[in-house]
């Protein structure tokens, strides 16, 4: 065989290794059911608590928990783990923010809806390549009543019982001396103030133990979930970062998932929530990331319909924030799915190429001609 045959041969492998790599972005078919829903109101700490030892026994070879610190009135903090710890872990939380209780609700049924395989090829890839580390609820003590925690530093034994205690998402050492009441930057130094950022940095015993957490399970990606506005904002704010080349290739990374993620909310038919890069300082959502470069999202869901019925606004949440979820868990493990059509069309392809350039050879008139034209290779 000359060295011109051993080219040819060589391009048609080149062609069908080209043509099967074809890869496009993942489509999800779902929809979420309300047979999904099992309350018809916000839960308390104990219902949420309930729900997850249910999934953990339904569910014993997937579904485990650990108790990783306690409160400032003593309560366990709990993190449960939906698949093998030891692969790339994608984390969400909820209520930070006590009374910001949505995130929590949303954990759980994100965590179910994997689990019962609402998505058969989505559930399948995430278990396969991704461990979702969940903790349903930051704030144990303040859960459904106090926005920080129950520290009662700012508690002088009478005015509103409200005001005391420490904003957990102004607490980190993360620039925690950035923000203050001078310079502003949605931070306090006013314990009666509802972001006091507490007396010292890490002061407080959910965050030291979030520390503790973050350093023994370190997620690729994790997502802050608040209830607010309606955004996402990639807390892990870059402009604080001194490494150019370092900022670049984390904007980078943050854009893409935002961008897949608008790709996929779109199949889905709904409106892409707004993106804001304006994280602040101390915060849960930035912390992980300067610890240990996890991609780190905050958002708020916006709760604002309060006069729509549990029932139906909580699917309206899991239909809207879902696809946030889901690109965030894909992007942690490197996943994608590719629907049907696509593998179909890719199949097509891999098989076609070949053969049009097998019969082109074969054609050895093909061949000169293309040769005439004194192209060459
Ligand atoms: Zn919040």
């Amino acid at each position: 065989m000359n060295y011109k045959k051993l080219v040819n041969v060589f391009i048609i492998l080149m062609m069908i290794s080209t043509s099967v790599s074809i890869y496009t972005v993942k489509k999800v078919n779902a929809t979420v059911s309300s047979s999904l829903l099992d309350a018809n109101a916000w839960k308390t700490r104990e219902q949420i608590l309930a729900n997850w030892s249910t999934l953990e026994t339904t569910y014993p070879n997937l579904v485990s928990h650990e108790v990783f610190g306690k409160t400032f009135e003593g309560r366990d903090m709990l993190v449960y783990f939906i698949g093998d710890k030891n692969k790339a872990i994608f984390m969400i939380d909820g209520a930070t923010h006590g009374q910001e209780v949505s995130g929590s609700e949303l954990c759980y049924y994100y965590a179910k809806w994997i689990l019962e395989r609402n998505d058969p090829v989505l559930s399948q890839t995430v278990l396969t390549n991704s461990c979702i580390m969940i903790v349903p609820i930051v704030n144990v003590d303040g859960y459904k009543t106090h926005r920080k925690n129950m520290d009662l530093i700012g508690w002088n034994g009478s005015g509103s019982f409200a005001n005391y205690g420490v904003d957990l998402n102004r607490n980190f050492d993360w620039h925690w001396d950035y923000g203050n009441a001078t310079t502003g930057g949605g931070v306090s130094s006013d314990p009666v103030n509802a972001n006091y950022k507490g007396p010292s940095a890490n002061s407080e015993p959910e965050t030291k133990a979030y520390i503790s957490l973050w350093n023994r399970y370190t997620p690729k990606h994790y997502l802050n979930n608040h209830a607010f506005g309606n955004q996402i904002i990639w807390k892990a704010d870059t402009k604080y970062v001194t490494d150019s080349e370092q900022k670049t290739e984390d904007d980078q990374v943050f854009q893409s998932v935002y961008n897949e993620y608008v790709q996929l909310t779109s199949e889905w038919g709904n409106t892409a929530i707004h993106l804001s890069t304006d994280g602040g300082t101390g915060n849960f959502g930035m912390s992980p990331y300067y610890y240990h470069r996890t991609y780190s999202w905050s958002n708020e869901i916006v709760l604002s319909q309060t006069s729509i019925a549990y029932s139906t606004l909580l699917p309206q949440l899991m239909n809207q924030w879902f696809p946030f979820y889901i690109t965030l868990n894909l992007a942690s493990c490197g996943a994608r799915i590719l629907d049907i059509t696509t593998i179909v069309i890719t199949i097509m392809i891999g098989i076609m190429i070949p053969i049009v350039m097998i019969i082109a050879y074969s054609k050895r008139g093909y061949i000169r001609k293309i040769k005439s034209l004194k192209l060459r290779w």
